[in-house]
């Protein structure tokens, strides 16, 4: 099959790269063969589509938006739809690919996509995005399906689009399709847990981090970089469980407080302030290069990709980081991490609590039936110390970190399977 690899960005880290240079070091030390490593690396499909959308002004802009579909082998494709100004085709191949290893380290039935459109949310009306939301599921109705490729909030997205796309899509099919998508308000088939699903991940992943490095988590410290849906949950179920959280973040700024940051107050000021932290008096502001040099027991990255890199790991003090975000560490800067001996809960595991809550809603639109809130928590928590446990122990057998383990375990899983299968 001819594959053109994608040029790499210059001067700047590509997600791409980073997924592969892992994926390829799992490869290896797994021996898989030559046609696997193909069949395994190929997206399956990708579509890119142009979507018209009338701006409040009365102008059309025609917004660039995406789809991939990385692999089916373990079921109907599963993944987040970005909105934001730097989506590019090869983010979304990597997120794409990371959601095929994440739902296969978790052992839930679903292969892997992501889509995205380029655009700045935070500048656009309720009206805009919504135009915008329901061109992108015209463009790609053929691609999504219960059964086909099931999409679900990522960053710049939440309720509120899925909605939307819930809507257009039964619209387009002339009946009401739930399970056509995750993340939906509960009033239309939501899941109970699915917002906070991915921060409880987290910290369940850190809590058994933690246990490993035996950190008692009443006296561990923690910052959080990013503080929208996966950071805010993640520090304020850290925090329930007795971690201070020394530092918050978001696009405003860093907040730092070596007493502890009340992770509530921040919570009800950023909702009261337009989604920002912007102005908020629990801590002293500091800059985001300094955030990651905070000595503390563990640093959770939960914004976007690259964020650790080769020009900041050096200054990192903490124990232990649990990736919230997909791809925040780029794959220059492993090899500096395991050198400083910290234990890092890759992404493809620490934050498939999200995925995971998204296949129970979608097994609950299929049965027709409502579980509860403890039932989501206890079966989420219980999938995420299974796989935490999982991937330790093939890190301890290959002797290699946490991130490539996770990977092994991944590719393991999805190659077998194809064995099974064959073709399609
Ligand atoms: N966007 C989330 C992720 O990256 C959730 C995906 C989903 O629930 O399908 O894991």
């Amino acid at each position: 099959m001819a594959y053109i690899e994608p040029a790499p960005i210059k001067d700047k880290e590509n997600p791409l790269e980073s997924m592969m240079h892992r994926f390829d070091k799992a490869v290896e030390l797994l021996g898989i063969s030559d046609e696997m490593y193909h069949i395994l690396k190929v997206p399956r499909k990708q579509v890119t589509v142009g979507i018209p959308v009338t701006m409040d002004s009365g102008k059309i802009k025609v917004f660039e938006g995406y789809r991939v579909i990385h692999s089916t082998i373990l079921g109907p494709s599963k993944g987040g739809i970005r909105f934001d100004p730097d989506v590019n085709i090869d983010e979304v191949r990597a997120l794409a690919a990371w959601m095929t290893w994440k739902c296969a380290v978790v052992d839930i039935p679903y292969g892997g996509a992501k889509g995205g459109v380029a655009c700045n949310p935070r500048e656009m009306s309720a009206g805009e995005m919504e135009r915008l939301m329901r061109g992108y599921t015209m463009a790609l109705l053929d691609v999504f399906g219960p059964d086909q490729d099931i999409p679900a909030p990522d960053m710049g997205t939440g309720q509120r689009e899925m909605a939307w796309l819930m809507d257009e899509y039964s619209k387009a099919k002339g009946m009401t399709i739930p399970a056509v998508v995750t993340g939906k308000p509960l009033v239309l088939g939501g899941s109970l847990g699915r917002t906070e699903a991915t921060g409880r991940g987290v910290m369940v992943s850190a809590l058994a981090g933690m246990e490993k490095l035996r950190i008692n988590p009443y006296r561990a410290t923690a910052v959080v970089q990013g503080f929208g849906n996966v950071g805010s949950h993640a520090a304020s179920l850290l925090r329930e469980r007795g971690v201070s959280i020394h530092a918050i973040s978001d696009i405003s700024g860093a907040y730092f407080n070596d007493k502890g940051i009340d992770i509530t107050a921040a919570i009800a000021y950023r909702d009261q302030n337009n989604d920002s932290l912007d102005g908020f008096t629990g801590a002293e502001l500091i800059s985001g290069d300094d955030l990651f040099s905070i000595p503390v027991d563990v640093l959770v990255p939960a914004a976007k990709e690259d964020v650790i890199t080769r020009r900041n790991v050096e200054s990192i003090q903490a124990k232990m980081i649990v990736e919230g975000a997909n791809g925040p560490t780029s794959f220059k800067a492993d090899d500096i991490i395991n050198d400083k001996g910290i234990m890092v809960v890759p992404d493809i595991l620490a934050n498939a609590g999200g995925v995971t809550v998204s296949y129970f809603e979608w097994v609950q639109n299929r049965i027709g039936y409502k579980w509860t809130l403890e039932r989501v928590n206890r079966r989420t928590d219980r999938i995420m110390k299974d796989a935490f446990d999982h991937v330790y122990e093939v890190s301890l057998k290959y002797k290699v970190s946490l991130r490539i383990a996770a990977y092994i375990v991944a590719i393991d899983k999805v190659s077998s399977t194809y064995k099974f299968r064959g073709g399609f």
